[in-house]
């Protein structure tokens, strides 16, 4: 299934876990199947050029819906919108 479903995944991370949003458990690709793209690319479901096409939760992306390290962290009530300190994952990385 050539699509993104990290959507199914509550990836704000609280208390260091990530949610199966419909069933209200911690999410475990075991248990509820290979959802997250990361893991799709891991079983073969995806290779990395799809995942950067298809996936709209990539961790460090500044256009990706996945939390920001700098809203997790909030010190301020305010989020500038300019995100710094996040540096792009470079595609690079995984050829
Ligand atoms: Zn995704």
């Amino acid at each position: 299934m050539k699509k993104c479903e990290c959507y199914l995944i509550d990836w704000s991370g609280k208390n260091g876990k990530y949610i199966h949003i419909s069933s209200g458990e911690i999410y475990d690709h075991q248990k509820h199947g290979a959802l997250d793209c990361q893991r799709k690319v891991k079983e073969g479901l995806f290779n990395y050029g799809e995942y950067f096409n298809y996936c709209k939760f990539i961790p460090g992306d500044p256009k990706s819906n996945f939390p920001s390290a700098t809203e997790k962290i909030e010190t301020k009530k305010e989020i500038p919108l300019i995100k710094e300190g996040i540096p792009p994952i470079s595609k690079r990385l995984f050829k």
